[in-house]
């Protein structure tokens, strides 16, 4: 062993998968650790590192890539979830071994890598240059649960009937995540959800973008099986616990927010009176989803803000964007600065598709919510918004149809912003608001996770 006097400095690579909500609550959690004097560089692909707007005017946290396979189109140019996820587990190792031997070569030795959790093969690479090696879950706690039960065979999947597991309360198939459910609908990304848990009995931490009192009893599960600590919730810190200077946006994001429109068009509005809408980066609503929402908006008579996608935008119904009366009371942008519309004072409710960077950033800001969960881990997130943290409501789909009509949006919305309902989620919203607030202030649950994570980074090298 060499006796150096001289620490290295600790040096962690921060590595994303390659979408909107991974990357924030990665760049979000290494402002953090930057802030306690930890060197940090991002990593995500090559492809991803192209699109990504705003950048270093936002954050002094400096950007690398690897490569997936598909510098030009990303999973785009893949042609399937399958050839996407082959190529890049192949290529993805080869070009971070590469990114290390240049770091190295540059006297920027990494001593860790914290790595998304959908990476598992960043382990073998951490464990090849004997650096420390911690999974980040950009997911809650129940999710994760899920999914390691699966992985460890304690759970049947497809999943037909209501399931109990640890800490949580009865799951039916419609609060499970989609790959749990139907097994078929993307094999790809079910096995790689699965695979998370593949290899972390061998890493050294596990980092989870949630607020342990959100969640104790699943987190106090986790913390009995692998070294988990919670760090969240990833949120900028003027929302929050303003320790971080000038810290009010993620600071890279995939599509440009329609900044100044939307923030003029709500400062307009009355107090509580505004329904925000949005189903995040991914999910692509049916046609007759748009449909039945346009209507549930217009049913409702509420002020609206519609993120609606510019891929998404021709499901609009004809003439409901503009020139029409309904537009009089609403605004569509192909995307905004979500933080700052759930922080404005004209907020009155959220409708979301429960991503849960949507819903941790909801929680945070105290926004109560109308859940349409869409896929992946937003049902079971659906789940604990209405039943456990009781924040919102979750309309009913139509069997036949599979789809949320317009009276059910309507009569939840009319719920959730008047009368009885209202004042629940009021009342739960400034709840949740102080314990996700205190949870990364000082001294709080997260605070002292990436404190005690830090002090044992400094340790190691
Ligand atoms: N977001 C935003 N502007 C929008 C819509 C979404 O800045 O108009 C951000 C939102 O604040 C969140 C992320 O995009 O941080 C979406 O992540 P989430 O996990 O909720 O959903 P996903 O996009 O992964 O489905």
């Amino acid at each position: 062993m060499e006796d150096s006097s001289e620490p290295l400095q600790p040096h962690c690579l921060v590595l994303s998968y390659p979408t909107q909500g991974h990357i924030n609550p990665m760049l979000q959690f290494s402002k953090r650790l930057l802030h306690r004097g930890v060197k940090v560089t991002l990593v995500t692909t090559t492809s991803m590192s192209k699109t990504l707007h705003g950048s270093s005017s936002c954050t002094s946290i400096p950007l690398e890539a690897i490569s997936d396979g598909f510098d030009v189109g990303g999973i785009g140019a893949a042609g399937s979830p399958e050839a996407y996820l082959e190529r890049f587990w192949k290529v993805g190792p080869e070009t971070l071994i590469e990114l290390v031997e240049r770091l190295i070569s540059r006297s920027l030795p990494p001593t860790c890598i914290i790595y998304d959790s959908f990476l598992p093969w960043a382990l073998d690479v951490a464990r090849k240059f004997g650096l420390v090696g911690a999974a980040f879950f950009t997911m809650p706690c129940a999710v994760a649960s899920v999914f390691c039960h699966c992985q460890k065979g304690w759970l049947e999947v497809p999943v037909k009937k209501q399931v109990l597991l640890p800490g949580m309360p009865p799951l039916d198939p419609q609060d499970m995540p989609s790959f749990v459910c139907d097994e078929g609908s993307y094999p790809a990304f079910s096995g790689m959800l699965v695979n998370q848990f593949s290899n972390l009995d061998k890493v050294d931490w596990v980092l989870c973008n949630t607020v342990y009192e959100l969640d104790q009893e699943v987190a106090d599960w986790f913390m009995k099986i692998l070294p988990f600590r919670t760090i969240g919730p990833t949120v900028p810190s003027t929302f929050l616990d303003n320790r971080l200077e000038q810290d009010k946006e993620y600071g890279f994001s995939i599509f440009q927010p329609d900044h100044d429109t939307t923030m003029r068009w709500l400062s307009t509005k009355p107090k509580g009176s505004v329904v925000y809408v949005s189903f995040g980066s991914m999910a692509e609503l049916k046609v007759d989803q748009m449909h039945e929402l346009a209507m549930g908006l217009e049913r409702s008579n509420c002020y609206f803000l519609w993120v609606v996608r510019s891929s998404e935008a021709e499901k609009l119904p004809q003439g409901f964007a503009k020139g029409t009366e309904t537009s009089q009371k609403g605004l569509i942008v192909t995307w905004c600065p979500q933080l700052e519309v759930l922080a404005h004072e004209a907020l009155g409710l959220f409708v979301t598709h429960c991503g849960w960077n949507s819903t941790l950033e909801a929680l945070s800001l105290g926004a109560p919510m109308l859940a349409i969960p869409q896929w992946t881990d937003q049902p079971t997130n659906a789940k604990y918004i209405t039943d456990v943290w009781k924040m919102g409501l979750r309309p009913p789909v139509d069997e036949e149809r599979g789809v949320v009509t317009s009276e059910e949006i309507e009569d939840c919305i009319r719920k959730v912003t008047e009368g009885e309902t209202w004042k629940t989620m009021r009342e739960n919203a400034g709840k949740w608001r102080k314990i996700t607030k205190d949870a990364v202030g000082e001294g709080g649950s997260s605070d002292r996770n990436i404190e005690k994570f830090v002090a044992k980074l400094g340790a190691k090298t």
